[in-house]
C-alpha cells in the first residue's frame, strides 16, 4: 500500500470509535485501538481479568501489569497520523504566509510549501525563499501535489525526534541497552559501552531480522493458498460427483420404472387373456344350452299345439311324430359348468423381497476415486537401469523419490522435490563404496527422512536438508514405515521389527523371506502392511498376523508384483499392482473392493503410492513419472 493511500484509508481509523486514533495501542494479534476505547471495552466486558479478547478477532490478549496504558503504543500509526495532520494543515493553508505576515492586502494564493519551515507561499515569496542564505537548501513542494507519495515521504523523513536532554538537538543514535533515542553528545556522556548505533543502521539491522521472521510466515501463507486451491478443487469434484451419481440414480429409476411398467402391462394382458378364455368357454356353453333348449321348446311346442288345438283325428295322425320328436330330445341334457376356478386375482409375493431387489438394482452410493490426473512430473533417470522404487510426501508439500540403480546400487539415491517439482536436493548412497542397496523412505514425526542400507544392517536418518541425524542397527532392513506413535516399523528380510526412533527394539516378529524387496506401511490403527511377492500380509499393532490378501493373477483380488501401499483415513488399503498396471482398493478386513485406478486412468507400472498433505494420491511409476491423482 502506498503511503499517500494509507493516509486516506481506514488505516487511521479506530474500529471502536470510528474516529482517528488517539493514543493507538497495538495488541498481540496486530489489531490497534485507541487507548480509551480499549479501556472502555475492558471495563464493559472483562473487568479485572488478566486476559481479554480482541474486539475484532476475539484472540485472547494479555493485559500487562500497567493496564491498557502498558500496552505497546503503535508508533507507526502515531507518526503516520502526525504526517496526516501535516498534510491536512498544508492543504488548509491557502494563502501565502509571507505576504500575510507582511500585511499585504488581499494576499495571493500559495503555490508552494516549504517542507522545512512548514509554510506555504506564493510564487514570488518562494523564489525569494530559496535565494535567502538561511533557507537556500529548503525543500519547496508544489501545493497541488500534497496527495502524492513523494510529499508524504518527504514529510516522514523530516519527522525528527528531539533528544530529552535539551529538547532541541535531534536524536541520531539508538542505545540498545537503554532502548533510547539520543543525541551524539548524550551518547558520549551517558551511554559509553552501550553498543550504541546510528538510528538508520540499527533500523536496517532490525529490518533484516524482521525480514527473516516474515519470510517463513509468507511461505507458510503460500502453503495455505495451495491448501485452499486444493480444497476448492475438491469442492468442484464433489459437485461433479453429485451430478454424476444423481443422474445415475435417475437412470436406474427410469430403468426400474420401465421394467415395472412392462411387467404390469404384461400382467394386465395376461389377466385379459385368461379372463377372456374363461368367458369364451362360458359363452359357448351358454350358446349350446340355448340351442338345445330351443330344441326342447320346439318339441314341447309341437306336442302342446297338437294336444290343445288338434281334433281327435289330428291327434291320432300326428301323435307318433310328436313322440318321435320328444324322443329325439330325450338324449339332450344341460352341459356341465366347468369345475375350474372362475376368478383371477393378483398373487403378490412378499413385498420385502421386492424392496430388496429394487434396492439391489439401484445399488449404493459409495465414495469413488475421481481418477482425474491433476499434475505430474518426471524424475530424470540417468539410464534405463534406473527406476523409481519409493515415493513419499511430507507436510510441506515436498515429494521424495527413491531411485534404484539395477546394475550399480552405489548410484542409489533419494531426490527431494518442492511443491513446484523443482529438485531441492539429493541424498546420495551413504554406503556407495560397499555398493549397498540404499533405499526406503519414510518421513518421521520430526520431519526427518528415514532410510535404510540392507547389507550394512542400518537405519539411517537425515534431516530435510540432507544432514545426517543418526544411524542405528536393524537386521537386514528392506523397508521402513512410521506408525502413529512415531516408532519406526522396519520390514527386514526375515523379521518385522518396531524400533523407537532412537533405535531401541520395542517389538519383533518373524516375517517370511521373499524374492522381491518388501514394502511396509502403517495405517491409522497401526496395523502393519507388508508386501510380499504375490500378496500383502497385514499384522495388527501387536504384530499378530491378521490376514493376507492377494494371489498371483490378473483377476479381481489378484496381483502381479505388488509393491508399495498406502491407506485412506477409513482404513482402506491402496495397493500397487505393478505388472497389471493398476491399484487395488482393499477393505480394512482384507476384501477386494474395486480397482481404484487402472491403465485407463493413465497409470503405467505403479511402483509406490502415497497420499499427499492435500489429500491427493501420489503414484510413483517405475519408469520415472510421478503422478498426482484426485481421489
Ligand atoms: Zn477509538
Ligand atoms: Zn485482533
Ligand atoms: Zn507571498
Ligand atoms: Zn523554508
Ligand atoms: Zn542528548
Ligand atoms: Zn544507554
Amino acid at each position: 500500500m502506498s503511503l499517500s493511500k494509507i493516509l486516506t484509508e481506514d488505516f487511521l481509523t479506530c474500529s471502536i470509535c470510528h474516529q482517528k486514533f488517539k493514543d493507538p495501542k497495538v495488541l498481540s494479534c496486530a489489531h490497534t485501538f485507541c487507548q480509551h476505547c480499549l479501556q472502555g471495552h475492558l471495563d464493559r466486558n472483562c473487568q479485572g481479568q488478566p486476559r481479554f479478547p480482541c474486539p475484532i478477532c476475539r484472540r485472547q490478549c494479555v493485559l500487562p501489569g500497567g493496564g491498557v496504558s502498558g500496552l505497546q503504543t503503535n508508533h507507526l500509526l502515531v507518526s503516520i497520523s502526525q504526517a496526516h495532520g501535516q498534510v491536512e494543515q498544508a492543504k488548509a493553508a491557502k494563502k501565502c504566509k509571507i505576504c500575510c505576515m507582511k500585511n499585504v492586502s488581499n494576499p495571493p494564493t500559495a503555490t508552494k510549501r516549504c517542507l522545512d519551515c512548514e509554510e506555504s507561499m506564493c510564487g514570488d515569496c518562494s523564489s525569494d525563499h530559496v535565494l535567502h542564505k538561511f533557507s537556500r537548501d529548503h525543500k519547496l513542494f508544489p501545493v497541488d501535489q500534497f496527495d502524492s507519495d513523494e510529499y508524504v515521504t518527504e514529510l516522514r523523513a523530516r519527522q525528527n525526534v528531539l533528544c530529552d536532554h535539551n529538547n532541541k538537538d535531534p536524536v541520531e543514535i539508538f542505545c540498545p541497552v537503554c532502548k533510547m533515542f539520543i543525541c551524539a553528545t548524550c551518547m558520549f556522556l551517558e551511554h559509553q559501552g552501550h553498543d550504541c548505533l546510528r538510528i538508520n543502521i540499527a533500523a536496517n539491522k532490525r529490518k533484516e531480522k524482521l525480514e527473516l521472521c516474515v519470510k517463513p510466515i509468507e511461505k507458510k501463507s503460500l502453503r495455505y493458498d495451495l491448501f485452499k486451491t486444493a480444497a476448492e478443487d475438491q469442492k468442484v469434484s464433489v459437485e461433479e460427483g453429485r451430478k454424476k451419481a444423481k443422474s445415475q440414480v435417475n437412470k436406474q429409476l427410469e430403468q426400474v420404472i420401465k421394467i415395472a411398467r412392462q411387467r404390469a402391462d404384461d400382467l394386465l394382458g395376461e389377466i385379459d387373456a385368461m379372463s377372456n378364455a374363461k368367458l369364451d368357454i362360458l359363452n359357448s356353453l351358454i350358446a349350446t344350452a340355448t340351442v338345445e333348449q330351443n330344441q326342447l321348446k320346439n318339441a314341447v311346442d309341437f306336442s302342446r299345439k297338437l294336444i290343445h288345438h288338434g281334433n281327435d283325428i289330428d291327434v291320432l295322425q300326428m301323435a307318433s311324430a310328436c313322440e318321435e320328436s320328444s324322443e329325439s330330445v330325450q338324449t339332450l341334457d344341460t352341459p356341465n359348468l366347468p369345475a375350474a376356478m372362475t376368478q383371477l386375482q393378483l398373487f403378490t409375493k412378499d413385498m420385502e423381497e421386492c424392496v430388496t431387489s429394487i434396492n439391489s438394482c439401484f445399488g449404493d452410493a459409495v465414495p469413488a476415486a475421481s481418477g482425474r490426473l491433476l499434475t505430474s512430473f518426471k524424475v530424470e533417470l540417468a539410464k534405463s537401469a534406473e527406476l523409481i522404487i519409493h515415493v513419499t510426501t511430507d507436510n510441506n508439500g515436498d515429494t521424495l523419490c527413491g531411485i534404484w540403480c539395477k546394475d550399480d546400487s552405489s548410484q542409489n539415491r533419494i531426490h527431494i522435490y518442492n511443491s513446484n517439482f523443482v529438485l531441492q536436493g539429493t541424498i546420495p548412497n551413504p554406503r556407495a563404496a560397499e555398493k549397498d542397496g540404499f533405499a526406503g523412505i519414510a518421513i518421521d514425526d520430526d520431519g526427518n527422512i528415514v532410510t535404510r542400507c540392507q547389507v550394512s544392517n542400518e537405519i539411517i536418518v537425515y534431516s530435510k536438508k540432507g544432514d545426517h541425524v543418526r544411524t542405528f542397527h536393524s537386521e537386514s532392513p528392506q523397508a521402513v514405515a512410521i506408525n502413529s506413535k512415531g516408532h519406526y516399523v522396519v520390514a527386514g528380510s526375515r523379521t518385522l521389527t518396531v524400533h523407537h526412533k532412537e533405535g531401541e527394539v520395542l517389538q519383533s516378529t518373524p516375517d517370511p523371506d521373499v524374492k522381491y524387496i518388501k514394502y511396509v506401511h502403517c495405517n491409522v490403527n497401526d496395523d502393519v502392511i507388508v508386501t510380499g511377492d504375490d500378496h500383502i500380509r497385514v499384522y495388527d499393532s501387536t504384530l499378530q498376523l491378521k490376514y493376507t490378501y492377494g494371489t498371483q493373477g490378473d483377476l479381481d483380488g489378484q496381483v502381479m508384483d505388488p509393491c508399495g501401499t498406502c491407506c485412506l483415513d477409513n482404513g482402506d488399503i491402496i495397493l500397487t499392482d505393478l505388472c497389471n498396471g493398476r491399484l487395488h482398493l482393499v477393505s480394512p478386513d482384507g476384501k477386494f473392493k474395486r480397482f481404484l485406478l487402472t491403465k485407463e486412468n493413465g497409470i503405467d507400472r505403479p511402483k509406490d503410492v502415497a497420499i499427499s498433505h492435500l489429500g491427493q494420491l501420489v503414484v510413483g511409476e517405475q519408469r520415472g513419472k510421478i503422478k498426482f491423482f484426485e481421489l
